[in-house]
């Protein structure tokens, strides 16, 4: 396990050994209680950021300052990074980013964090501490804010996005959401303008990507913070689709979920890479497209050819394609068996390029079974 790893360990024993408190702290805590997966580790201690540079260096790891401004320093060991970040408290705040102070108190540390089931620590032998009453919540799969929700909101209105992030997550599908949290929410979305797009991004995609999405994103849609972060967004086909995600095994996939919700401006709005931004609008083209299975394999590949259909069918409200998965998949595999060289000299320059895609467009009208003789007759 991650926590055992002798070079995380090595992190940790170099500032307790020195006098420091150092703990496990948050979403690393978080998933090893749930037995899921950790994505990043990051340390909490009483040491300041210059004394981790120092310390760490010291024991021969390689220590970089990171976010020195909030505290953090980010130590490799054996390749992992570890975000390393100095006890805080927060003072005041823009709304935009909490404005904090160094502390030497765990329990300052963790009522600036966003909900109790994040404010989880561990010691390097892996006892943990809970200062918030994480575990409960937890356990009971409520995402709660610590404290006030309205202040904790206010204090950074990203949480309002985390909340819904975090509950498609780890909370309870069943039970609903909490009323004073989804009060809270509503009544500060006018925050929500105020985040740079960056980060709402960030938040939403990850969102997406949970198992299932749909009941989260359909209480976002109801707090108001759907309309806010995407206008024009309904997220109603995202049950069905995910359904029929699970009957493909297509898996989670933010960008596919993402066309699913459409909206005006999404990749502005959410200030997708170049990549992402392509993709989607290539499945927001398709959606209404006539462009037949093993053609849509052929030119798109089988993910984005799966994803195409799995949009039709949840947003029409029609059944997948017989055979779906087959011919997508004989599509991605067909190989065009002409080649320039074949048509040359006698068809050359615009003329070649011409005649290449009117073969092309008559060997894939065959379901890909002319062959190059039947082609070039
Ligand atoms: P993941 O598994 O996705 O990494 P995480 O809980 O580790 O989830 P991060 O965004 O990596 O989430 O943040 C690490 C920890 O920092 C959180 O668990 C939380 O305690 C704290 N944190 C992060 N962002 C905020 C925020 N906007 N407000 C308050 N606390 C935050
Ligand atoms: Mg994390």
């Amino acid at each position: 396990m991650w926590l055992s790893n002798p070079h995380t360990q090595k992190v940790l024993t170099s500032l307790s050994e020195s006098g420091h408190q150092a703990l496990f702290v948050g979403g690393c805590v978080r998933n090893a209680l749930l037995g899921v997966e950790v994505n990043d580790i990051d340390i909490a201690t009483n040491a300041l950021p210059q004394d981790v540079i120092e310390i760490t260096t010291n024991a021969g790891l390689h220590a970089i300052p990171t976010g020195i401004d909030h505290g953090t320093v980010t130590v490799i060991a054996n390749g992992i990074p570890h975000e390393i970040t100095t006890f805080r408290k927060d003072i005041l705040t823009d709304g935009r980013h909490a404005k904090v102070i160094f502390s030497n108190d765990i329990h300052d540390d963790a009522r600036r964090r966003d909900f109790t089931m994040n404010a989880l620590y561990a010691m390097p032998d892996g006892t943990v501490v809970d200062p918030l009453n994480g575990i409960q919540d937890l356990r009971d799969h409520r995402v709660r804010f610590i404290e006030d929700a309205s202040q904790r909101i206010q204090e950074d209105y990203l949480r309002i996005l985390r909340f819904f992030r975090f509950h498609a997550w780890y909370g309870d599908e069943t039970a609903g959401i909490d009323p004073e949290a989804l009060h809270a929410i509503s009544s500060n979305l006018a925050g929500i303008e105020t985040l740079s797009k960056e980060r709402i991004g960030a938040e939403m995609l990850k969102l997406l990507a949970a198992t299932n999405p749909a009941p989260a994103l359909a209480s976002m849609r109801l707090s108001g913070a759907l309309g806010c972060v995407l206008v024009g967004a309904d997220d109603r086909a995202l049950a069905p689709m995910v359904h029929l995600e699970d009957e493909t095994d297509a898996g989670a996939d933010s960008i596919r979920r993402l066309a699913c919700l459409g909206g005006q401006g999404v990749s502005k709005a959410l200030r997708l890479s170049k990549k992402q931004a392509k993709s989607l609008d290539l499945l927001r083209d398709q959606i209404g497209g006539l462009t037949p299975p093993d053609e849509a394999g052929y030119r798109f590949g089988f993910e984005t050819g799966l994803s195409i259909f799995l949009l039709r069918a949840a947003l029409l409200e029609t059944p997948l394609p017989m055979d779906l998965e087959l011919s997508l998949r004989r599509g991605a595999n067909a190989q065009f068996p002409v080649k320039p060289a074949d048509l040359m000299p006698d068809v050359q320059g615009v003329e070649l390029g011409q005649t290449l895609r009117k073969l092309e467009a008559k060997w894939v009208k065959s379901g890909f079974k002319l062959d190059r003789n039947d082609l070039l007759a």
